[in-house]
């Protein structure tokens, strides 16, 4: 069986590739515009229409809803977000705490959100199982451990190789770490549920209308131009294609690979009964996820960056990247060896130069944006929005500082990425040095993380 490259995702495949709603009939007038139709962008709509029901929203997107990375992505609903270590070192422990909580919090509510608007998002409540496979994995595994027990996860536990077999027979695990926070979800059921549930909402979607530049009340299109006093940048991964904003976040690639579905002796032999998100802790660490239907999906970087921003064509991706997600598959799984992949694809994340997500306002402007969520957005996505609903709420004088408005990552400013040569020049430097540490670790069995990872996370601004 040959392996269907692009399309998209598979996430699209099983669900259908839906016709784009009607593009923008010329110019107009919103109370809000927002820029994406993402997880970012919709769940923004979604909270400021349900805070203030006769706001006229106007949402653009270039192609159809979740034709980003939030209908590709590996499906993990966790807690993670991007820089937090950096805010806590910027805003002191506790807010960097408070910033983990509502992260915590943020699961909860995408499964009660969705559930309560009737999105059956193949949701399954089965926690993060992070594995290690070497001694230097090991180590890094119970640090990374205690560090999120520090931020406040009391509810996270640490196995040995005996209590990982127990749930998840990978092949080589030496231990594991597991948290409750994180849930497996199906990508593409969430972001159409989502996109149905805001225009049921009264919110406009039009779709086919990429935004060619945005200025302060205006988002111009080949279309007409959209007036609002708030206008919402929500394109992660794509943001560099918008006028002045080659170097704002840089489009990282993330490839996936998914199998057919399982039989039951496969299963019996592998475990996983409690289908929690699968990941590991090499450097170039790989994602994975059991589906409803019993297939494994599983992810990582593969070819990081393209020269000069540019992003992949409709989500094929090369076949070096699907071989190589092939190989940990079956090094994870060897009684895989036979099964043929059945679909592979890639999409685009965000990466801002410090390697921090971020949401913001400018108030003098109405200009808003939110990402740069690295590899973690499918919840952080949620954060940003009910965030960005509370900044206009205070910006429009309906509402006050909240809990959310006085998070670390609100209004963070970066410095732009370089220009090229050097982004890509240090973008596949970096990868080649995970790489190069991941082998020598996996072959010297030292319990220390290679220097050339640690020099590669310093000199990249990563950590
Ligand atoms: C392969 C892959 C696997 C991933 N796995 C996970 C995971 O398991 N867990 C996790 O937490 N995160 C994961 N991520 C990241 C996560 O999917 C994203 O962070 C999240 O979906 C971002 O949502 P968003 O709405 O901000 O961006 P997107 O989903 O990318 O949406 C942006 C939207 O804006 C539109 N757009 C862009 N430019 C314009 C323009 N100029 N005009 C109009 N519209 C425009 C795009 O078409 C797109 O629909 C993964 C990402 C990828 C690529």
């Amino acid at each position: 069986m040959s392996t269907v490259n692009g399309g998209i995702s598979f996430w699209y495949a099983q669900e259908g590739t839906p016709v784009p709603r009607e593009p923008l009939p010329g110019d107009t007038t919103a109370d809000v515009c927002v820029i994406g139709g993402g997880y970012t962008g919709l769940w923004t709509a979604y909270y400021l229409k349900k805070a203030v029901p006769f706001l006229n929203i106007i949402v653009l997107e270039q192609k159809f809803c979740g034709y980003g990375a939030s209908g590709r992505n590996g499906g993990w609903l966790y807690n993670g977000i991007a820089g937090r270590g950096r805010y806590a070192r910027a805003h002191g422990h506790e807010a960097a705490v408070r910033l983990q909580q509502a992260m915590n919090d943020t699961v909860t509510e995408v499964v009660r959100t969705a559930s309560d608007e009737g999105i059956d998002a193949d949701v399954h409540q089965g926690g993060v199982l992070e594995v290690a496979h070497t001694p230097a994995q090991l180590a890094r595994l119970r640090a990374f451990h205690s560090v999120e027990v520090a931020f406040g996860e009391k509810d996270r536990e640490l196995y040995g190789a005996r209590e990982t077999a127990e749930r998840v027979r990978v092949t080589g695990a030496v231990g594991s770490s597991w948290t409750p926070h994180g849930a497996r979800i199906h990508p593409v059921k969430l972001v159409k549920g989502l996109a149905a549930t805001v225009e049921a909402l009264g919110v406009t979607i039009h779709e086919s209308t990429p935004v060619t530049e945005i200025r302060p009340k205006h988002a111009v299109t080949p279309y007409g131009t959209v007036r609002a006093p708030y206008v919402l940048r929500c394109t992660e991964g794509f943001t560099a294609s918008i006028k002045g904003h080659k170097r704002t976040w840089l489009p990282m690639n993330s490839s996936m690979i998914v199998t057919d579905p399982l039989p039951q002796d496969l299963w019996d032999a592998i475990g996983w009964a409690g289908r929690e998100t699968l990941g590991d802790m090499a450097h170039a660490y790989v994602y994975a996820q059991r589906t409803a239907d019993d297939r494994i999906a599983i992810g990582g970087r593969g070819v990081p960056y393209r020269f000069g921003s540019r992003t992949d064509n409709d989500g094929r991706t090369q076949q070096a990247t699907v071989d190589a997600l092939r190989e940990v598959l079956v090094r994870f799984f060897p009684r895989l060896a036979g099964t043929p992949v059945a679909h592979a694809w890639s999409g685009v994340l965000g990466v801002p130069r410090d390697w921090c997500a971020t949401v913001t306002l400018d108030r003098s402007t109405g200009l808003g944006w939110a990402g740069g969520y690295v590899g973690s957005g499918v919840a952080t996505a949620n954060l940003a929005a009910r965030t960005l609903r509370d900044l206009i709420q205070q910006d429009s004088g309906q509402g006050g500082p909240t809990d959310l408005t006085t998070l670390p990552w609100v209004n963070h400013k970066v410095r732009r990425w370089e220009p090229e040569p050097l982004r890509w020049l240090g973008v596949h430097a970096l990868y080649a040095a995970y790489r190069t540490a991941d082998r020598r670790e996996a072959t010297t069995h030292t319990p220390t993380t290679d220097r050339v990872a640690t020099l590669a996370d310093r000199v990249s601004g990563r950590h």
